[in-house]
């Protein structure tokens, strides 16, 4: 039996009048403006939020606290593990972190889900038709931050992914999608380019894909499919793909679909959930008392769906609709010959609490409450593996600019039965028979493998102890060569779990 993590919204935690505790940061810029408003309409709804503030954002920054959280905020946090956050300010300098980032690793917020619907003809946008869900991977890949230098002209970024990370963003885009009743889930990823990384995701997408046979399932490569998403957002349902491609594509869903002002939100974790506007703090109109406050009702209506006040919801969600249709504007999405009136931040909350309890008429009625089922992520289990050390990658900072000089002196290294199989340089073979025209930096990947591993088609690799690795380096550091880092090469199951080079 696997055991099974629910998340709270979907396990029914609250009923519509619980009252539910919810730490609430007001932001910086226009975000104290657009909390207020948000606020007073979940309390018109009689929504049952009791906001406990938090400290966070440009204030804790300037008071010297490079994180930007104030220690009381974190407790409310674990209190509460419900987090609404209006926007922030990150003040330009460095040394401050990202708060986002911060709020999302340490809380394990895995899955950050963008719903983008167009609203036209009330709010401009060309695609009058879009209606799409970005899941998007929220906690690993290029985003774990894990950076060097390793020679003078070279530096790397990690881009990590697990298979526990993507077992539970692909499981929850599935889940996400049956139980709101959407068709469709669409994987995007470079899979093409990178065999191993993107490779792990598409499989366990392909996997899973399988359990939700009544769910259509398909795979795009992400420079094409956000091409395609660009052209023709209406073709797409639910995305899933993982951190930086969903931050990229997630802003372009937004741009198109009209107004940067009007979407919402959710970052959800195993156990914390937080839900914000996809906006700034748009400092350019803070004060005014102008700002649309729609993302971050939005934001707060997923929350409360979340929650599993799916009723409450859905009233203030169609009471904004109607709003919206109506022609009851913010200055941002003020359009002359739709809109009725252009009203500042309060009058457009005043303008939804006056419509709960009504329904829009042309834009489609919001029906969270007839939502199927519970969100269900099963915990990770770590199928057994065998793992056999066969080689390893040996990085090697080398000012010269001859592969051959280097890899005759390296295959002349007499390193305990390893043998020197190739170099590369920036994933390119140099080395043996490299071209003349490839570039070469000053940061060479050399490959030693066992000496009696054969090569016939495709390499056999012998197991190696791990020993013979640290007998090779010893030996290359005392022959002068300075070994910048090492990468062992392994066999899972049998099968090869390392890149080969381009053109080996
Ligand atoms: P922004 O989203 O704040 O503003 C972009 C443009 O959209 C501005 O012209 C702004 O006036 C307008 N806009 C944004 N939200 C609006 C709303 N609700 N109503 C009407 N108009 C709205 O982006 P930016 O200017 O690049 O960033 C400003 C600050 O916000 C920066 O310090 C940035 O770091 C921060 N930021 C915070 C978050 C967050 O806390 N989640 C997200 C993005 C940016």
């Amino acid at each position: 039996m696997m055991e099974k993590i629910q998340i709270k919204r979907e396990s029914k935690k609250f009923n519509e009048n619980d009252i539910v505790r919810v730490a609430v940061a007001h932001g910086d810029g226009i975000g104290p403006e657009i909390m207020n408003a948000t606020l007073k309409i979940l309390d018109a709804a009689g929504a049952n939020i009791k906001a406990d503030p938090i400290e966070i954002g440009e204030k804790v920054y300037l008071s010297g606290n490079s994180a930007g959280i104030e220690k009381s905020a974190w407790q409310t946090i674990n209190k509460n593990k419900i987090i609404l956050k209006a926007p922030i300010t990150t003040p330009q300098g460095k040394g401050y972190k990202s708060l986002n980032v911060t709020l999302r690793k340490s809380l394990g917020l895995y899955a950050n889900v963008r719903p983008v619907t167009a609203y036209s003809p009330y709010i401009e946008t060309n695609f009058p038709n879009m209606d799409v869900v970005i899941v998007r991977e929220n906690e690993e890949d290029l985003y774990a931050g894990i950076e060097h230098q390793q020679t003078q002209d070279v530096v790397q970024c990690l881009k990590l992914i697990t298979r526990p990370g993507c077992e539970k963003i692909v499981r929850y885009a599935f889940e996400y999608a049956k139980a709101y009743g959407r068709k469709k889930v669409t994987c995007m990823v470079k899979d093409n380019i990178m065999k191993l990384t993107d490779g792990l995701f598409h499989n366990v997408f392909k996997e899973i894909a399988l359990e939700y046979p009544e769910i259509e399932s398909n795979s795009e490569i992400i420079d094409i499919g956000s091409a395609r998403l660009a052209a023709h957002p209406e073709r797409y349902d639910v995305i899933v793909t993982s951190n930086l491609y969903g931050d990229i594509i997630s802003d372009i869903a937004a741009e198109i679909a009209g107004s940067v002002g009007m979407a919402g939100s959710a970052n959800i974790g195993t156990n914390v959930a937080m839900f914000e506007a996809i906006h700034g703090s748009a400092p350019d109109i803070a004060g005014q008392k102008i700002a649309n406050p729609s993302g971050l009702l939005n934001a707060a209506i997923m929350m409360l769906n979340h929650l599993g006040k799916t009723n409450i919801a859905d009233t203030i969600k169609n009471a904004w609709l109607k709003t919206i249709e109506d022609g009851y504007h913010t200055a941002d999405i003020y359009q002359e010959e739709i809109s009725k009136a252009k009203l500042n931040t309060i009058e457009f909350a005043n303008k939804i609490i006056e419509n709960l309890g009504h329904k829009p008429t042309k834009l489609p009625v919001s029906n969270f409450a007839a939502g199927k089922g519970k969100i269900e992520i099963p915990k990770y289990v770590r199928k057994q593996q065998e793992q056999v050390l066969v080689g390893v990658d040996v990085f090697i900072n080398w000012q010269g600019n001859n592969p051959q000089e280097i890899g005759d002196a390296l295959s002349n290294i007499d390193s305990f039965k390893m043998k020197l199989k190739m170099i590369t340089n920036r994933g390119v073979k140099v080395y043996p028979n490299g071209l003349p025209e490839t570039y070469c930096t000053d940061h060479w990947r050399c490959r030693f493998v066992d000496a009696e591993s054969k090569t016939e088609g495709q390499t056999v690799y012998n197991a190696i102890e791990f020993e013979k690795v640290i007998a090779l380096l010893s030996k290359l550091h005392n022959a002068g060569f300075e070994v910048i880092k090492t990468e062992n090469l392994y066999e899972f199951d049998g099968k090869r779990a390392f890149s080969l080079g381009q053109g080996e």
